[in-house]
């Protein structure tokens, strides 16, 4: 076999090889074939690219919000221009739909459209006469050199949540992909660079825990965004935290989807059909519990069947390829997945519909799980309480809402819940009790567009500024205050103006 070339980082605007002897594959999930490597960096090649963003950073921070905000226009069409080749990288080396993939894009588009319009957001406020002739203000400043650790899952959406607005914001951005999916990140680096980013602004390092540690660790970074799993997300929190950084740290998750008796049978399946198995199911908002209500159970898991048996698996990396639903990202992650319905089965739910025997046939060695239903999974069983992030959905059957919102109270996630009916009550009970942060209302994937933030709770998120929209912009920048006061020679002889007795 010939050698694979191995993945480049980019630090102070060149792309050059990582200083390791250590990578890791990159895998086509559709055929199991390997088509790149990734550099595991050591802490020499992080400090390198710490050093060139910190050179970088007093003429960025210094250039207009204007000029700025100008290279994210740029950058904007460069990518809706690229955006399929992009996309059918994402496909290629994550294993979406093309269609899927292409949706993707398009959400990190929107992220870069919120960050050109930073410069507004951006404004501090200002009074006049706080106190006898002084002023008052607030300004924001960027925080410095900011780091963003991203999943496998969404290899170009996730990143662009992070640095097009710690960018504008005039923070230099180290992204760290994960090493499963690192092309499109390094494609839409490129096409960064081609917008007329000044070099050591925005630099892509490569990695495992030996890379996080030390981009979690340097004395001169600032901040770390992270998007992972729960137990990676509460890690990170706590070195980068005790480390003196500002983190934001969203995590894993377990979406509830509540149906009551009186929901639209049709639209209801169609939502919790994509919700369940769009992406395979390996989306932090993928509706990964259903929970009918009373009389709904029995006509929806129906109904559910009949689409969800239609659905057609295959390889996602050709052209056209007529397919719903692709492989699973590696095949460790397919055994984990399968080992999951094994465990179901063996504490007692029923299997309805079972992926384990799916086969695509031809791609024998593609990383391939059918969609999945287990009915009459009671609360206490693992595939009712665990992430399992793939296209298996476990049904709870409950007799009310309050039983239905109980359930939701001893999740350890609180990501996002969708509930399905056609009543008004029953939905103001729902979004304002139960445990998420992120609700939708007859409406399967209530995943925030760019200009909301992502507001996960409990065991999906730890820090306290989110990702994505105005919180993003406060995380990313530090706001001064200022107080004025100018001497006119007939107040030299006057007290302290702000520092004086009430008066009602
Ligand atoms: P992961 O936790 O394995 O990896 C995430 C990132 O952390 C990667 O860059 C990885 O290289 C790094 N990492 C992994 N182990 C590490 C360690 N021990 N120390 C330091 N860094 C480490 O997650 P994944 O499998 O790539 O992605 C899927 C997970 O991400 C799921 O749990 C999913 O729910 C979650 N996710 C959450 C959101 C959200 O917004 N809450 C969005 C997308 C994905």
């Amino acid at each position: 076999m010939a050698e694979i070339d191995a993945c480049k980082c980019l630090i102070g605007g060149q792309w050059a090889e990582a200083r390791t002897d250590r990578f890791s594959e990159v895998w086509n999930p559709s055929t199991g074939e390997v088509i790149a490597r990734t550099p595991l960096c050591a802490e020499e090649d992080v400090h390198r690219a710490v050093q060139a963003a910190q050179k970088a950073f007093p003429a960025w921070r210094d250039t207009p919000a204007s000029d700025r905000a100008r290279v994210m226009f740029r950058f904007h069409d460069l990518l809706q221009r690229n955006s399929d080749e992009v996309a059918r990288l994402v496909s290629r080396e994550h294993g979406k739909t093309f269609a899927e993939s292409q949706a993707s894009v398009q959400r990190g588009v929107e992220m870069i459209e919120f960050a050109c319009g930073l410069p507004s957001l951006l404004m501090g406020e200002s009074i006049e006469n706080i106190a006898p002739d002084v002023d008052c203000e607030t300004i924001r400043h960027p925080l410095g050199v900011v780091a963003g650790i991203t999943p496998s899952n969404f290899p170009a959406m996730v990143p662009l949540w992070m640095y097009p607005i710690a960018i504008t914001c005039g923070n230099c951005f180290i992204l760290k992909p994960s090493p499963r999916v690192p092309l499109s990140a390094i494609r839409i680096g490129e096409l960064l660079m081609e917008a007329g980013l000044p070099d050591g602004v925005f630099s892509i390092v490569h990695g495992d825990k030996t890379c996080v540690d030390a981009l979690l660790t340097h004395p001169d970074g600032k901040a770390i965004s992270l998007v992972g799993s729960t137990p990676v997300a509460r890690y990170i929190y706590q070195t980068g935290t005790a480390n003196g950084k500002r983190v934001q740290a969203a995590g894993g998750a377990k979406n509830h989807m509540i149906v009551m008796p009186d929901a639209e049978i049709e639209p209801t399946v169609r939502g919790m059909l994509h919700s369940a198995f769009g992406c395979a199911g390996e989306r932090c908002m993928a509706g990964s519990l259903a929970v009918p209500v009373g009389d709904a159970a029995d006509e929806l898991v129906e109904r559910l069947c009949e689409q969800v048996g239609k659905l057609r698996v295959g390889r996602t990396d050709l052209p056209d390829a007529p397919v719903d639903m692709g492989p699973l990202i590696t095949r460790p992650h397919l055994e984990r997945v399968r080992g999951y319905i094994d465990t179901a089965e063996r504490e007692g739910a029923q299997i309805v519909l079972d992926g384990r025997k799916v086969a695509v046939a031809d791609s024998p060695e593609g990383f391939f799980v059918g969609p999945t239903v287990i009915d009459r999974v009671q609360p206490e069983m693992t595939v009712a309480r665990e992430e399992i992030f793939g296209p298996v959905l476990p049904i709870v059957r409950v007799k009310t809402l309050d039983e239905a919102i109980a359930l939701g109270e001893r999740c350890q996630y609180a990501n996002g819940a969708v509930i399905f009916t056609n009543s008004g009550p029953a939905a103001r009970r729902f979004k304002r009790d139960f445990n998420a942060g992120m609700i939708g209302i007859n409406v399967g994937v209530p995943a925030p567009m760019a200009w909301f933030p992502f507001t996960g709770w409990k065991g999906s998120f730890f820090g306290d500024l989110h990702i994505q929209a105005k919180e993003g912009m406060t995380f990313y920048t530090q706001q001064r205050m200022i107080m004025t006061r100018w001497f006119e020679p007939a107040q030299l002889d006057k007290h302290d103006p702000v520092w004086r007795p009430g008066k009602a």
